[in-house]
């Protein structure tokens, strides 16, 4: 029997695995794994979503005009440099469609989020990683690397999973030495949780770039990981390209309700936020107190090198009831969560540490 022909990129596809919960005998549960927000949704956006509920029968409003326009309003650009998706990935994943030709290249850096190659693959578009020095972008390098068949550029900032941080000036040297018709992506999923004094959002680079665009999210810091929007800022003339690109109806009714509900409880969202950088700290310093080395984090997980040990201490995590997520052979990804989540962690962490020593 023959079977369906699927183009051959599938067969080298490693299939999504995403984290899964865990649970100690004692049956104690804590999802570090995600980069989640550990907050559970406030009432009033509880109340936003079942009233939209309502309306399920009906399509949703295609484009998401309020959405759009409020989340304009809140960056202080006008509506036609903003374009909304079922999630960040749902934009990146337009942006590598959009770009598709033959021969194309996209770049990263690496390691960064695990589903930029994927994304690639699946658009047919030929990744190429530049390596990370000492867990940082390599501007100069990925900045000589950009060739005639480079079309994207992705810039994860901070990057997924190191929490590292690229300054301001630099990005904008390295966009400034990226040629005009050659898209830039800086991923800015976490920058919410950005406390480095003079940080700045690539968001103010795009105002005079007709190439630079920057990907946003309410998965993380605004708490609707479960609900799928993300939007991007950008020059009018891409959003209008990737509005043209839209899956129809992709942004659910709901979600949209559920994004202006947060951004009109903003202040309440980023005091949680706050509380997950307070503790961000507090997990760093613990865990560096006791001779571990973690890159500083701007985002609301924290990164273990810990080449081939990863695997085994992911699994006394989990033995721990703590989900995290591994990179065999390279590291360990925590994100933070509750004061109690944190401590379940750090509890696994002395005991892998007691252990080993
Ligand atoms: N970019 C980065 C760097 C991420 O880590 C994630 C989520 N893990 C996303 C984008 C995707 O976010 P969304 O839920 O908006 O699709």
């Amino acid at each position: 029997m023959g079977k369906p022909r699927f183009r051959s990129i599938f067969d080298g596809l490693p299939a999504y695995e995403p984290s899964r919960a865990v649970r100690s005998a004692t049956g104690d549960s804590h999802l570090l794994a995600a980069n989640e927000s550990p907050h559970r949704p406030l009432p009033d956006i509880v109340a936003a979503i079942t009233e939209a509920a309502e309306t399920i029968n009906r399509y949703p409003d295609f484009g998401g005009t309020e959405l759009t326009a409020r989340i304009a309003r809140a960056h202080g650009v006008t509506e036609d440099r903003v374009a909304i998706g079922a999630g960040s990935v749902a934009l990146l994943q337009m942006l590598l469609q959009a770009v598709a030709d033959a021969d194309a290249e996209v770049m990263y850096a690496w390691r960064s989020f695990e589903l930029y190659p994927v994304l690639a693959d699946l658009a047919g578009v030929r990744g190429v990683r530049i390596p990370l020095v000492d867990e940082r972008h390599d501007l100069n390098a990925m900045a000589e690397r950009v060739g005639d068949d480079t079309r994207l550029v992705l810039v994860c900032n901070p990057n997924n999973p190191t929490g590292t941080l690229l300054g301001h000036d630099d990005l904008r040297a390295f966009a400034d030495r990226v040629p005009a018709d050659r898209l830039i992506a800086v991923d800015e999923a976490y920058f919410e949780y950005v406390r480095q004094p003079g940080a700045r959002s690539a968001i103010a680079l795009t105002a005079d770039r007709p190439n630079l665009v920057v990907l946003r999210t309410f998965s993380k810091a605004y708490g609707l990981a479960g609900l799928r929007v993300g939007y991007l800022v950008g020059p009018p003339y891409v959003v209008a390209r990737l509005r043209k690109a839209y899956l129809p109806y992709s942004v659910s009714a709901v979600a949209q309700a559920a994004a202006l509900a947060a951004l009109g409880r903003q202040k309440e969202l980023f005091s949680q936020v706050d509380e997950v950088v307070a503790e961000r700290a507090r997990v760093r310093g613990e865990l560096t107190a006791t001779g571990w080395a973690v890159p500083r984090s701007e985002s609301n997980f924290l990164w273990l090198r810990m080449g081939a040990a990863s695997g085994e201490f992911g699994d006394r995590c989990g033995d721990a009831g703590v989900a995290v997520r591994v990179f065999p052979g390279e590291g360990l990804r925590v994100s933070i969560g509750t004061p109690a989540d944190n401590d379940a962690f750090l509890a696994a962490a002395a005991a892998w540490r007691a252990k080993t020593r």
